[in-house]
């Protein structure tokens, strides 16, 4: 099988890309290992994905935002950071980003599902499913790509969208830079009694880190980070006790709270790719930086590389240049790596600092709040960071 694109990885943000790279006459391949249903129908995995104003223009023009059901998006207006047992938080207003709210949020399933969707209703986009890859090597002819089923791809260009543990990266002899937490994070959906306000909380306490996302109506994304075994604890807890101990664990600041989805348990280990791209080849979404969720910015990022790449590939296209060609890779790896890496080393720094019980740990993290709350073009800077706004 020939293509002109081919996509390893119908994550969201390798199908966002496929998307992003249909109508301009060239043809895309995406090989996903998953079976095609738990495309079409992906299960809830606990994830509530806080969204940029410009991943929503993003979505918007790839036709994902109109397939998700108004109700279900849920509008993010102000955003608090508390530190320890205090009640003081540094607040981050959407008037600081000069926008109605700083975001949405969406669930990680539903925007899987419209960006399949979307997939699907795209004739020049050919999905493969089920699809276990056995090599993958390149060229300067081409990208070639072995299927264990004895099937063979070929295509002008290979970009690997297949987690931040990508196999891709790894066969093509890209080193990534590994940082684990030794945390883990558990989240769930739950209802509670006192209203959120559509206010987030990112809540730096001393031995867990708390956050609280505000779905429609009284429910919320709750995040719990802890150390594994104490996440293995709350996972296997009947509900009732589960209940009471994330009420405790929230000092009762939301009063009674009850469990309403299934809870889902994620290592934190970020990976910064050395290299995003190679001969032929390129890295998108996790596979070439798989954020910190602290600050929110995975899929943001994702889609945000998907424009980037994208636009490059199809301005090529349209000039009759080579859509792989080592100047087109070298800019896209370039301004991603602008577009990301700051963000990423200070999310790192952040989830150091506040991670850390230390006493002297404890008075910078008191100190730093203080004074970020103070400083309202710190403040101003963090919301425009965080709204990615454009207008
Ligand atoms: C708890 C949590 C909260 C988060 N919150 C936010 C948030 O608020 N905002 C935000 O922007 N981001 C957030 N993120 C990050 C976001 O979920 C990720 O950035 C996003 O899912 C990455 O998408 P992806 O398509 O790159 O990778 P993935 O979602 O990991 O998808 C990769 C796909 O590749 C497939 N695959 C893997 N290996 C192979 C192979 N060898 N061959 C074929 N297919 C393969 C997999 O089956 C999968 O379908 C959060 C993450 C977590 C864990």
């Amino acid at each position: 099988m020939q293509f002109d694109v081919a996509i390893i990885g119908a994550g969201p943000s390798g199908l966002s890309l496929a998307r992003a790279l249909s109508g301009c006459g060239l043809s895309i391949a995406v090989l996903e290992r998953q079976q095609e249903a738990a495309l079409e129908n992906p299960a809830f995995d606990g994830r509530e994905i806080a969204l940029t104003h410009l991943s929503a223009r993003l979505m918007r023009e790839l036709g994902l935002w109109e397939r998700i059901d108004s109700s279900d998006i849920s509008p993010l207006r102000d955003a608090r950071v508390f530190n320890g047992a205090s009640l003081f938080a540094m607040n981050i207003d959407h008037r600081d980003g000069e926008q109605d709210e700083l975001g949405y949020l969406i669930s990680n399933a539903l925007i899987r599902k419209a960006a399949y969707g979307a997939v699907k209703a795209s004739p020049d986009i050919t999905l493969l499913t089920g699809a276990e890859i056995s090599s993958i090597r390149t060229d300067p002819q081409g990208a070639f790509i072995s299927l264990k089923n004895g099937e063979s791809i070929e295509a002008r260009l290979a970009i690997a969208a297949d987690s931040r543990y990508s196999e891709t990266r790894r066969a093509m002899g890209i080193s990534a830079s590994t940082h684990d937490f030794g945390k883990t994070m558990m989240v769930c959906a739950m209802e509670h009694e006192v209203p959120h306000q559509h206010t987030a909380w990112e809540w730096f306490d001393y031995g867990q880190t708390l956050a609280l996302l505000p779905m429609n109506g009284m429910r919320s994304s709750v995040v719990v980070t802890l150390r594994p075994g104490e996440i293995q604890q709350l996972m296997a807890m009947p509900e009732e006790a589960f209940n009471r101990a994330i009420e405790t664990r929230f000092k009762h600041r939301l009063g009674a709270m009850r469990l309403i989805s299934t809870r889902h348990a994620y290592p934190l280990v970020t990976v910064y790719a050395d290299r995003f791209v190679g001969e032929r080849f390129a890295l998108a979404g996790d596979a070439a930086v798989g954020m910190h969720p602290v600050t929110a910015h995975g899929f943001n990022f994702g889609l945000r590389g998907a424009h980037t790449l994208s636009t490059e590939i199809k301005a090529a296209h349209a000039k009759g240049a080579d859509i792989a060609a080592p100047a087109l890779l070298a800019r896209y790896e370039q301004k991603h790596r602008f577009a990301t890496r700051p963000l990423f080393l200070a999310t790192h720094a952040i989830a150091k600092l506040y991670g850390n019980d230390t006493p002297p740990a404890r008075l910078l993290r008191f100190a730093s709040l203080r004074l970020g709350n103070s400083i309202s073009p710190f403040k101003r800077a963090v919301a425009h960071m965080l709204t990615e706004a454009t207008r």
